[in-house]
């Protein structure tokens, strides 16, 4: 089966797979009122999940992140794991959690054939966490992904949204956490959402400012592979763990795009800024919709465009990023 390929070579064998809207932080970049249910949304059962991800599978895709909303609300979690891992052709399942539930479910869930964590930390001031998570649950969070490395994991990473007057100036701190333990912290520059403006112009701060300091600390940049994610790593030989940024306003930032989205309601998403999902639902009640399905993806790939609009402001449908598996 040829694998997928947009109009302009890039290649995607990576897929992220929300499949939860809800979530139970209110991390005031994303949810800061909490998630609203919406009476209408019914999230993927766990057989369209697996229909989505074989079909992923048999066009390319071998590294499957499984996000929300908060993913490990859902009640069949184990279920989505084990589906991920055993089908044909994935060889890397991971997750983006905010965490809460990880001290007692990483060992189980590394059997199941989870191999890859990312946990959300915006910082370890538990003052400035609660301030911006609107959650008192920071230990849990810290136990959790001592649970993870002691899970062996392949790959162990903390989320940090970058915020201006907020974390922006905590690298110290998050320096020191990973000097001595193998983890690699991920600073995401603040996205524009359907949220507006104010807040972005208030706490929106380059990922260069990040970068400056570790270049003059001696840190270096790591080369990139083929599945990796979008950020730009650093190491140093007097750390355990790394520092990976991510700055969708850097020049080239799509350029070495390998990723879609699928999200929880079954949409297609090219592009996390993109104006609208494409439908896959129709497709996903039965297994003979398989060839179909792969054939909408192909298709649909034709479409997707060289860069994102962040520039011009444009956020597409994006109200928050829950709503897509950010
Ligand atoms: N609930 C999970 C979690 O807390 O990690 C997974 C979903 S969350 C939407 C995925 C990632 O997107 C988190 O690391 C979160 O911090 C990040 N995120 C959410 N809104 C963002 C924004 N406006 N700009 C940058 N990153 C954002």
């Amino acid at each position: 089966m040829t694998e997928l390929q947009d109009r302009y070579g890039r290649e995607f064998h990576y897929l992220r797979l929300s499949i939860t809207d809800a979530c139970n932080f209110k991390c005031q970049y994303c949810l800061p009122d909490g998630y609203q249910r919406s009476g209408k949304s019914r999230f993927l059962s766990v057989d369209e999940v697996g229909r989505v991800i074989r079909a992923f599978a048999t066009v390319g895709t071998r590294k499957i992140r499984i996000t929300g909303g908060e993913p490990t609300l859902r009640k069949d979690f184990d279920q989505v794991i084990e589906l991920a891992a055993n089908t044909p052709g994935i060889d890397t399942v991971a997750t983006t959690t905010n965490g809460y539930r990880l001290p007692e479910n990483a060992h189980r869930w590394r059997q199941l054939g989870l191999s890859q964590i990312n946990v959300s930390l915006d910082s370890l001031d538990e003052k400035l966490f609660r301030q911006i998570t609107g959650d008192g649950r920071q230990q849990k969070v810290l136990d959790g992904i001592e649970a993870a490395l002691d899970a062996d994991y392949h790959k162990v990473k903390i989320n940090v949204v970058l915020l201006n007057e907020l974390n922006a100036h905590q690298l110290p701190n998050f320096l020191e956490y990973i000097r001595h333990r193998p983890v690699d912290i991920r600073f995401i520059e603040l996205m524009e959402t359907g949220l507006g403006q104010e807040y972005f112009q208030r706490h929106h701060v380059s990922g260069m400012v990040i970068k400056q300091q570790l270049l003059a600390q001696g840190w270096t940049e790591d080369p990139r592979g083929p599945v990796d994610g979008p950020a730009q790593n650093f190491s140093h030989p007097d750390y355990q763990g790394r520092i990976g940024l991510i700055m969708p306003y850097a020049k080239d930032f799509c350029a070495t795009c390998n990723r879609l989205r699928v999200s929880a309601i079954g949409k297609l998403h090219l592009c996390l800024f993109t104006e609208c999902g494409v439908e896959l639902r129709d497709l996903l009640g039965h297994d003979d919709h398989q060839a179909a399905l792969v054939a909408r993806l192909h298709q649909q790939l034709k479409q997707k465009t060289e860069t994102h609009q962040l520039h011009q402001g444009l956020t597409g449908v994006t109200q928050h990023l829950a709503s897509i598996g950010g």
